[in-house]
């Protein structure tokens, strides 16, 4: 072999061999060699090489194997850039033949040497020559007439003798593989799993450490440091006796434990100086290559060779503990462990999840919307699953979708079902609130939520009562109680955060409603409130109904003095919000939805409320027909109800600044922050701001106390962000809603868009659901717009994001770049826009473009 060719090159300690020419493996072996590792000699074949082979160019098969002496018996494995992209299987014992066979009879016993061949023979003709493994199927399963009636179905099947030039098998196999790299389920595949189209295939060549033999123990397995499904210390893997590759791992092998084990003989018992030399070996690994690998290796008359090295495959959790592990060691910095735990995978990680590694069965996919997994009995009403919860019981709650009237059921089940909806939708946004698992828009689950029954795709039949398990991190529902493991809030988690917590440069707030939900927000240590969404408050039984009384009021007098009811209520929900976050900022939103929100839809809710109203059925009936919209996302709501029925806005601005002066009493002085939503007109703000102003004073005036507060503005129409120049004067900060300003932008309804979204992404019409990933180009630039025309008319101008967005990576980068002062995201998700806007700043990205907006 030229030692000057750099596409064929024998893996030294300075051979010139890279990832992105040759493949992770070839580089990892190279490692390996430069530690010193018993490596068995190996030549790697880089991208071109490899690509020449497959047009029909192969290099020379005699300088090939030159490095490898006379009797080469070898390997090849597949080294793409990647590991996660695959390749072809590799191929063993590449070079056996009639003479290889009688030499290593007298080596390694006939018996052995005939298997082996045997074996050889049958994986040449299926995946070199692509023959029909049926010619092998009635044959002896070993022994010396195994091995004839192969060889002779090989010869029957192609005309020829089974050929016995290493070169030639050689250079079969490496044109197969080469091949076999450019099919198309190969090529869909990695593309899947991210590879550009163009990814390269490298190969390795590698002399065989057989693992066989009567001198001494022989055998190979894998070995590694760590768990890898909770990442902590424990050597792991399985060794077998006169076995080669993996053959360890295979199901049903009578394969040893590494480590002693109480369950069985281990290596460890079986030959103790491989056992401790491999230990060093994989310690080393960790240390110089600054990974825990795993190293697969062969014993062969009681020497230790290592074939190979892999990244240990790892759940989130083991992840996590490994990248904080290895900063804590002193092998890689601190700044470098929070790049690799990825951020998404946090968020799974805080909840409860399905083990892994139990098998799934599964009923039918949805929309992941909410993390973590939860098991439970099938309910079709909130009604149910109160009463569930009353029997302590464990509920989900299937509804076609979730509204208000659905919260408490909520509030009461352990996770939530929904056949339509995305990753905006009302189920979506209070699931991930509540820490709830919630799986939406799963249209493959047939609903029948009047018969109370569901079909799963495969046809089968779910009633109310039956156990299903709901894995809001992957979108599947599973039948039965699929074994969970715990969430994790250990040390490791906690050293990560406070990690990331140093690294942090943008301001990270939760979106709580409730005093529940502001305690899971001081727990991940969120900087403030960012987003309250009052009318949550009044979904609560008690309130409902003086809400809707509110509603029903026909004048403005009459609405005042319902509202004087509501007002020790909203008092109250504010003083605890206020006292649960100690002084942090608490960004109230005025009420926003639609008034109609509030009131039954069906027949039996509308006979309810007419008894507790005391009106004749006919007139509620009338009242609620009066207030449906043809559009109501686009109608009365949001700053539009704040206009016409001023009053309710008066009592919100009442009760946050009573309750202000009151939390202020006890604890750290409060500012109280509040947001008027739907804001599409600088008038509308003006109008807002002088009422909520004339309140400050009259309580002022009332309890003789002095505060301050700061009134702000949610963007969520374009004509809010196009317009910012002319808002910001009258607000003191601008929190974008990108939840509506999404909606608005595409004119793309957040609570349909489900059905058909993953038609779109698949076709590549949107990149990603716009709902889920913020759509920097479009909506991206109105928050760029709106930010600049906004700080330009006012400098001090605070700006943050408050939509779903907030908790998501790609998100958090571009407010962070654009200037952003915090993101706003439920409070399961501070830590995952944390960890993700720590990242942000290790590894900054391009700062977003630059539009030009005048
Ligand atoms: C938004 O629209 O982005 C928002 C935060 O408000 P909501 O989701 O309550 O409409
Ligand atoms: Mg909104």
């Amino acid at each position: 072999m030229k030692d000057t060719d750099p596409h064929i090159t024998r893996i030294t300690e300075t051979a010139p061999v890279a990832t992105n020419t040759h493949g992770g493996r070839a580089k990892c072996l190279q490692r390996l060699v430069r530690l010193s590792l018993p490596v068995p000699l190996t030549v790697a074949l880089s991208f071109r090489a490899v690509n020449d082979i497959a047009e029909g160019r192969l290099p020379s098969m005699a300088d090939l194997l030159e490095p490898f002496g006379e009797h080469p018996l070898l390997c090849v494995r597949p080294s793409s850039e990647d590991p996660d992209w695959g390749g072809p299987s590799a191929v063993l014992n590449i070079g056996m033949n009639d003479a290889t066979h009688a030499r290593l009879s007298a080596q390694i016993g006939e018996e052995a040497a005939t298997a082996l061949y045997k074996s050889f023979v049958r994986t040449y003709s299926v995946h070199v020559e692509r023959l029909d493994p049926d010619m092998f199927e009635d044959l002896p399963p070993s022994g010396p007439e195994a091995l004839a009636l192969s060889l002779r179905a090989y010869r029957e099947e192609t005309e020829e003798e089974f050929p016995q030039d290493p070169a030639v098998q050689l250079a079969a196999v490496l044109k197969s593989m080469a091949r076999a790299w450019r099919g198309t389920t190969a090529r869909l595949l990695r593309q899947a799993k991210g590879a550009p189209a163009d990814a390269g295939l490298g190969l390795v060549v590698q002399e065989m450490a057989l693992g066989l033999g009567k001198d001494g123990e022989c055998g190979s397995g894998v070995m590694q440091l760590v768990s890898s499904t909770s990442g902590k210390p424990r050597i792991t893997g399985r060794y077998l006796s006169q076995s080669q590759h993996r053959e360890a791992l295979r199901e049903g092998s009578r394969a040893l434990y590494l480590a002693r084990d109480e369950r069985g003989p281990s290596l460890q018992e079986l030959a103790p100086e491989a056992y401790d030399r491999l230990v060093e070996y994989c310690q080393l690994m960790r240390f110089r290559l600054r990974e825990e690998m795993q190293a697969e290796f062969t014993i062969e008359n009681g020497n230790v060779h290592v074939l190979d090295a892999l990244r240990v495959s790892r759940s989130p959790r083991a992840a996590l503990r490994i990248a904080v592990a290895l900063a804590q060691d002193g092998v890689i910095p601190r700044d470098e462990a929070l790049c690799r735990v990825e951020s998404r995978a946090l968020n799974e990680m805080l909840h409860h999840q399905i083990d892994p590694e139990a098998p799934r069965d599964v009923l039918a996919t949805g929309i992941a919307a909410s993390p973590g997994a939860a098991t439970g009995k099938l309910v079709f009403s909130a009604a149910a699953a109160q009463a569930g919860k009353a029997r302590g019981e464990a509920t989900v709650l299937v509804r076609r979708e979730t509204g208000p009237e659905d919260i408490r059921g909520m509030h009461a089940a352990v996770a939530v079902v929904t056949e339509r909806g995305g990753m905006t939708s009302h189920a979506a946004v209070i699931g991930r609130g509540l820490g709830l698992p919630s799986v939406v828009g799963c249209s493959e689950l047939s609903f029948d939520v009047k018969k109370e029954r569901l079909r799963a795709r495969d046809g089968r039949m779910l009633k109310a009562g039956d156990i299903v398990t709901v894995d809001g991190s992957s979108g599947d529902i599973l039948a039965g109680a699929a074994p969970l493991i715990e969430a994790a809030h250990d040390e490791a988690f906690q050293a990560m955060m406070a990690w990331a917590w140093e690294y942090c440069d943008i301001g990270i707030r939760a979106n709580a409603d409730t005093p529940a939900d502001a305690e899971v927000a001081r727990r991940f240590d969120a900087q403030g409130i960012g987003l309250c969404r009052t009318e949550h408050m009044f979904f609560d039984a008690g309130r409902l109904t003086v809400m809707r009384e509110m509603i029903f009021a026909d004048v403005a007098a009459d609405r005042r003095a319902v509202l004087d009811r509501l007002l020790p209520m909203q008092r109250a929900d504010f003083i605890e919000l206020f006292r649960i976050m100690q002084g942090k900022p608490v960004c109230i939103r005025l009420f926003d939805p639609p008034l109609h929100e509030f009131l039954p839809s069906d027949r039996a809710g509308l006979r309810e409320l007419a008894e507790a109203l005391s009106l004749p059925l006919s007139d509620v009936t009338r009242r609620v027909e009066a207030l449906s919209e043809y559009n109501p996302m686009l109608g009365m709501r949001g700053v539009r109800l704040g206009i016409t029925m001023p009053e309710i806005y008066e009592m919100q601005a009442r009760a946050i600044f009573e309750a202000t002066v009151e939390a202020s009493r006890e604890g750290d002085p409060v500012v109280a922050e509040i947001m008027i939503p739907l804001v599409s007109a600088k008038r509308e703000v003006e109008m807002v701001k002088t009422r909520v102003d004339a309140v400050a004073a009259a309580v002022r005036n009332e309890t003789g106390r002095d505060f301050t507060y700061r009134l702000g503005v949610m963007v969520e129409t374009p004509r809010a962000a196009l317009k910012a120049g002319d808002i910001a004067p009258h607000a003191a900060f601008l929190s974008f809603g990108t939840n509506d300003l999404t909606q608005m932008t595409y004119g793309l309804s957040r609570d349909d868009a489900g059905k058909f979204m993953s038609d779109y992404v698949k076709q590549g019409v949107f990149p990603e659901d716009p709902f889920h990933t913020l759509d920097t180009d479009g909506v991206g630039e109105l928050l760029m717009i709106g930010a600049e025309r906004g700080r330009a008319a006012r400098p001090d101008l605070i700006l943050s994001i408050c939509g779903e967005h907030g908790g998501n990576a790609e998100s958090i980068a571009f407010c962070r770049s654009a200037g952003f002062d915090y993101v706003s995201c439920s409070p399961f998700r501070v830590p995952v826009a944390r960890l993700a806007a720590a990242q942000a700043r290790i590894r900054p990205t391009l700062p977003p473009r630059a539009f030009k907006t005048s």
